[in-house]
This record gives C-alpha cells, sequence and structure tokens, in this order.
C-alpha cells in the first residue's frame, strides 16, 4: 500500500518505521527540510518533502501533526488526494478533530494509538512503539465501512490491539487515563517546588526515587501535548479533574480528623480497585 504520513514526530517516525518494516511505501511530510532528510537517513520514510502534493497518490494517509494542527493538515492535503485516499488521524482527542475533520473529508477514520514516550520530533520514533498497545478507532455513522476495514487492517498489522469506541466516550475515557495523570502529575511537581525551606527542597530533589519518578514520568512531558488536551478535552477534563478535587478533600479532611480507619479503607479500596485497569 502507499501510506502517506503528515507529522514526522514520535508517533509519526514510529508508524513509518513499522510500516515499512511490513513492505508499505511510505512517504512523509513535514514543515521543514531538515526533519525530511533525517526521516529518510534515518529509514522512517522512502521519501519525504516539506510539499504535501507528495502524497497526491497515496491510498492512506496518516496525519500526525499536533492536535491543533490537524484539520488545517487535511484541508491542505485534500486538494491533492484521489476521492478514495483514506485519512486517518493519531490526535489524543477525537471529538474534537472528528467535528471538524468529518466535514472536510468523507473517508475519515479517527483513531489514537495508545503508546508513547516522553520523547518528541524525528529522532523519537521508534520501531515497535505500538505492539501490544491499545489502538482505538473512533467511527461514526458518516465512516465508510470499507475505510475501516483498511485502517484496521493496517493498525492491527503494527501489532496493536484495536478498540471501537463512539468520540465522545474515547474522551472520557482518555480523560480519566491519560489527561487527568497529566494534570495531577504535572501538580505534584510544582507542588514539590513549592516548598520554602532551603534546606529540604534540595534534599528532597537528592531523595527523589522510583515512587517520584514513575508519578511524576507524564507530568514531566512535553507540554504541547498536556495543552492539546486541556484545549481540546476541556469538558471532559474538568469533570475529572473536580472528581480527582473532591477525592482530595476527602482525603484530606480525613487526615485532619485522624479518622485513620477511613483512611486505611480508601487505600485498600484503591489497592483493589487499581488492579481492575491492570489485571496482570
Ligand atoms: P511530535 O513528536 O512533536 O511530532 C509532531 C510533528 O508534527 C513535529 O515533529 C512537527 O514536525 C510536526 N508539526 C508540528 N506542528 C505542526 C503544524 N502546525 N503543522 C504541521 N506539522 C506540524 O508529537 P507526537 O508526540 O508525535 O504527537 C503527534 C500527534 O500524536 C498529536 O496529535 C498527539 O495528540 C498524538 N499522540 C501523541 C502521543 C504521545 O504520547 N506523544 C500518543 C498518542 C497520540 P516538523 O516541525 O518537522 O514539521
Amino acid at each position: 500500500m502507499k501510506i502517506g504520513i503528515v507529522g514526522l514526530g514520535l508517533i509519526g517516525g514510529s508508524l513509518g518505521l513499522d510500516l515499512r518494516e511490513l513492505g508499505h511505501q511510505v512517504w512523509g511530510v513535514s514543515r521543514n527540510s531538515d526533519t525530511c532528510e533525517r526521516a529518510v537517513a534515518r529509514g522512517v520514510v522512502d521519501r519525504a518533502s516539506v510539499e504535501l502534493s507528495l502524497l497526491a497518490k497515496a491510498d492512506l494517509v496518516f496525519v500526525c501533526t499536533p492536535i491543533d494542527a490537524i484539520a488545517s493538515s487535511v484541508k491542505q492535503l485534500s486538494v491533492f488526494l484521489a476521492p478514495s485516499a483514506i485519512i486517518t488521524d493519531v490526535g489524543s482527542v477525537k471529538t474534537a478533530v472528528i467535528d471538524q475533520v468529518g466535514l472536510l473529508w468523507h473517508n475519515f477514520v479517527g483513531g489514537h494509538p495508545m503508546a508513547g514516550t516522553a520523547e518528541s520530533g524525528i529522532e523519537a520514533g521508534i520501531a515497535g512503539l505500538f505492539a501490544g498497545n491499545p489502538y482505538v478507532l473512533t467511527p461514526v455513522e458518516a465512516t465508510p465501512k470499507e475505510a475501516v476495514m483498511v485502517v484496521e487492517d493496517v493498525v492491527r498489522s503494527l501489532q496493536a490491539r484495536v478498540y471501537f469506541c463512539r468520540p465522545q466516550e474515547h474522551d472520557q475515557a482518555v480523560a480519566w487515563i491519560s489527561h487527568l495523570p497529566v494534570m495531577v502529575s504535572a501538580s505534584l511537581i510544582s507542588a514539590g517546588m513549592a516548598e520554602t525551606n532551603p534546606l529540604v527542597l534540595p534534599l528532597a530533589q537528592d531523595l527523589a526515587s522510583s515512587g517520584f519518578r514513575d508519578t511524576t514520568r507524564v507530568g514531566g512531558g512535553n507540554p504541547e501535548l498536556g495543552l492539546m488536551m486541556a484545549r481540546y478535552n476541556r469538558d471532559c477534563l474538568l469533570r475529572s479533574l473536580v472528581a480527582y478535587r473532591q477525592n482530595l478533600d476527602q482525603l484530606i479532611e480525613g487526615i485532619e480528623q485522624e479518622d485513620w480507619q477511613g483512611l486505611e479503607k480508601k487505600l485498600t479500596s484503591s489497592q483493589l480497585d487499581r488492579r481492575r485497569f491492570f489485571p496482570q
């Protein structure tokens, strides 16, 4: 298959490496020529250009730009593509993207690979990023079945675990397990940095070990991603943040009142509930 990728960063680059390995012909578009050169040199794509016209003969295009550039990329791309070409995106938010892009290209299938690292840009792309990880597809009623089948086949060939759901359900689910954690994790870092004792802060930084490393990983990642989550998944994120604040308030109240039994009960149920997210 002839596959185009717009946006050659972590996700676009990783897709290119796997898709080429699977024998597809992969063409990539980036805004800047240095990225194009690196993409070819790294074997991420067969050919690369700053011009979207490079993708004119593509059967399938993955749009892998930041969320705020997905609709404009599709609009510019639509001038060059054959009507039969399928476009899919990898944005971490689906409703806002589909509301805009659905009007621009009929053969559009919303998608979101649940895989990533803290790195970004062309050097961040790695082979095998999607293997074993969930990849959500969010077709709507108007999405052509044929297009969904093509995208599903390609995504399955990456060894990803494919899930289907409505865009709104996707957005609330990822608000809980991805977008809320980014905000909470960022708040952990800034709460620690608010320590005013000049002896304690450096000591805390020296003592920080695996627990703090794990819980601050997503908050210390690419700020642009967190910003996009908040801007484009605002309602779902706010709903999750308010629920989280209620949990924090209950914790504060319980500890203030030295309700150790209540605290033990809460921590015990958290220990059990975590297994519902990670059964093994
Ligand atoms: P990234 O590493 O920063 O790559 C995005 C690439 O898009 C950049 O390298 C940049 O390349 C290009 N780009 C930036 N602004 C652009 C614009 N205005 N117009 C056209 N191209 C632009 O980011 P990423 O992590 O791959 O994220 C890309 C998409 O994947 C986002 O929509 C994100 O929501 C989604 N996603 C990310 C993760 C994750 O964990 N990182 C996971 C799942 C999904 P040039 O500067 O060379 O043009």
